[in-house]
């Protein structure tokens, strides 16, 4: 392609490629996220990248960043008002009532992975089409269960070998308790030296200030009350619950009273994973429960707590910590035909091996020997398999050990068992 094609298509701003070979680091990171939901007894969910903007209003809130200034909508030519999705809660709750799934056995357990659109200022990190890999529990109240998700999402970045990770866990209460700590919250607010947007947030959302990142607001806010001095007996008692569980479970947290999400549904537990080696975008997942969400959509009752982990992010964390993951997509048997004749044998060969489960290569385009096993070599191949002419008329090809640089002619018909042997697969 020349250059000139090639600028007038760049990928958007705030949007990247995946590609190899870091596109493996991604799908591992996915995997690893997964794993331990399926252990745990989460179906996999998958709803549409786009949804009615209403469902974003109601189910991430109004007075939220995410869906004053974040959220891409669209009029369709049939005149519906859709959004890409921020994030993944609302439409897997939005699923799970439309099939009815709460009026069979609860907690209905769901995990889901896919891309979500924000329109955000683009910055290592932080970008306007990323990847989450989510978990819900919907329809049970039970400490175990904020635990169990937590314990989840440990044990998946413990997976991927990473260490510079903290877990930061903080109550919001509940509607009996949060009402009186949000107007002694903003009383205290109120009397604050604070610009127009902030006062404005306190008036709306005033948890989200305890949030803010700047300074100037972060000095005023020593002596702020705060939501952990002030919960019901009920809420104290399930927090500790939560916290007893983790620390039976081995998994290490911080206390942090600050940590916040701004709306009324969001209740009791929340938390966040931050990795030290991020720099400010250092929130590598998080989530927590929401008791009211349900009704805002329209739905029953249905307390629940989920997550989403940053895929992205983490693979970036994955680097920080220099952590090579043995993605091992590589072939392990590379051809080398020399010939019309030996094409063909050798092709039948890479499909066969490839049919009885071993990953094999082949040197496309006609190359000659040379170009051919400079290509076997860098695809980090363990044998090549080599065969021309006079090879094929004795019924053999040569297995060449790539790394001992030991070969081996071997009956076409043997190749592949003794591939496999050789590879422990037998
Ligand atoms: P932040 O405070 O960094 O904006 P958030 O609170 O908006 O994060 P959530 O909505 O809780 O993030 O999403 C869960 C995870 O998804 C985050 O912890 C982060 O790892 C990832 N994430 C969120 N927004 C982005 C983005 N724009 N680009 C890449 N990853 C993101
Ligand atoms: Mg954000």
């Amino acid at each position: 392609m020349t250059t000139a094609v090639l600028s007038t298509f760049y990928a958007p701003k705030g949007t990247y490629d995946l590609i190899p070979p870091d596109s493996e680091a991604f799908l591992a990171v996915r995997e690893a996220m997964a794993a331990p939901l399926e252990r745990a007894g989460y179906g996999y969910v998958e709803t549409p990248g786009f949804e009615h903007v209403e469902l974003f209003f109601r189910g991430v809130g109004e007075s939220t960043d995410i869906v004053t200034k974040e959220m891409y909508t669209l009029t369709t030519k049939g005149g519906d008002e859709l959004a890409l999705r921020p994030e993944g809660t609302a439409s897997v709750l939005r699923a799970a009532l439309q099939a009815n799934l709460h009026r069979g056995a609860l907690p209905v357990k769901l995990w889901y992975s896919g891309s979500y659109y924000r329109y955000e200022r683009p910055q290592a990190g932080r970008y306007r089409h990323f990847s989450q890999v989510g978990a819900e529990a919907l329809g049970a109240e039970d400490p175990a269960l904020d635990a169990e998700l937590i314990i989840l999402a440990a044990d998946a970045y413990r997976s991927l070998g990473l260490r510079n990770f903290r877990l930061l866990l903080n109550s919001l209460g509940d509607k009996e308790c949060r009402p009186v700590y949000r107007a002694a919250l903003q009383d205290f607010l109120r009397a604050l030296d604070l610009d127009e947007d902030t006062r404005r947030r306190v008036e709306i959302n005033p948890l989200r200030v305890l949030d803010d990142k700047r300074d100037a607001v972060q000095k005023q806010l020593t002596g702020a009350p705060m939501m952990r001095d002030h919960l019901c007996e009920g809420c104290k008692e399930y927090h500790e619950q939560v916290r007893a569980l983790l620390t039976a479970a081995g998994v290490e947290f911080e206390d942090d009273p600050k940590l916040v999400r701004g709306l009324d549904y969001y209740t009791r537990t929340t938390f966040e994973f931050v990795h030290d080696g991020l720099g400010s975008q250092s929130a590598v997942g998080g989530g927590g429960r929401y008791d009211g969400l349900s009704e805002m959509i329209g739905g029953p009752a249905l307390p629940s707590v989920g997550w989403a982990l940053g895929v992205d992010r983490t693979v970036l964390a994955l680097r920080a910590e220099n952590i090579e993951l043995d993605t091992a997509s590589r072939a392990a048997v590379f051809a080398v035909p020399l010939g019309d004749e030996a094409r063909r044998a050798l092709f039948g060969l890479v499909t066969e091996l490839r049919r009885s489960g071993v990953a094999a290569d082949f040197a496309y385009g006609g190359k000659g020997l040379k170009n051919a096993m400079k290509s076997a070599n860098r695809s980090g191949a363990r044998y090549a398999m080599v065969a021309g002419e006079r090879d094929l008329a004795e019924g053999v090809v040569q297995l060449k050990d790539l790394e001992s640089g030991e070969q081996t002619p071997l009956p076409l018909d043997a190749v592949v068992a003794e591939v496999r042997e050789r590879l422990g697969r037998a």
